[in-house]
């Protein structure tokens, strides 16, 4: 479970830090731009983009796994887990269950940049707090 947890926590670490960057100047033109076509997106646009997302997004899940030499089935089920969890937050008719802090993402561009208490922590989270809403599952 500890091997787990860690690594969904490397995982989003590596989301956080590697969506700010595609946010700066050189990398939203050239790359995330064609994810945030839609500004109300359905589950299936979470793997909307340029190809260079998926593989470098995807080192924020195989860097823990190489490190912390995390088993088959923990890895297995992280995998499901980050990417159940990614096309839930791209649902806009699960806000409700959900939150909405990743569609604000979508529709605000400059904040929301990964999970919600990172978001907190550096201070990134989206500021007006009467469109912010948790869903049932608290997220
Ligand atoms: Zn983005
Ligand atoms: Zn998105």
């Amino acid at each position: 479970m500890l091997q787990f947890l860690l690594h969904i926590l490397g995982y989003d670490l590596w989301f956080y830090a590697s969506h700010l960057l595609l946010h700066t100047r050189l990398l939203y033109e050239r790359v995330h731009k064609k994810h945030h076509i839609v500004l109300y997106p359905h589950y299936s646009d979470t793997y909307v983009g340029h190809w260079f997302e998926g593989p470098f997004q995807s080192i924020g899940f195989l860097l823990p796994w190489a490190i912390m030499d995390v088993g088959w089935v923990s890895c297995a089920i992280a995998l499901v887990f980050v990417n159940a969890r990614g096309m839930l937050r791209h649902e806009t008719r699960l806000g409700w269950l959900v939150g909405n802090h990743h569609l604000l993402h979508h529709s605000l561009f400059h904040c929301n940049y990964g999970e919600y208490w990172l978001d907190r922590l550096f201070d990134t989270h989206c500021k007006v707090e009467k469109v912010c809403k948790k869903g049932l599952l608290g997220l």
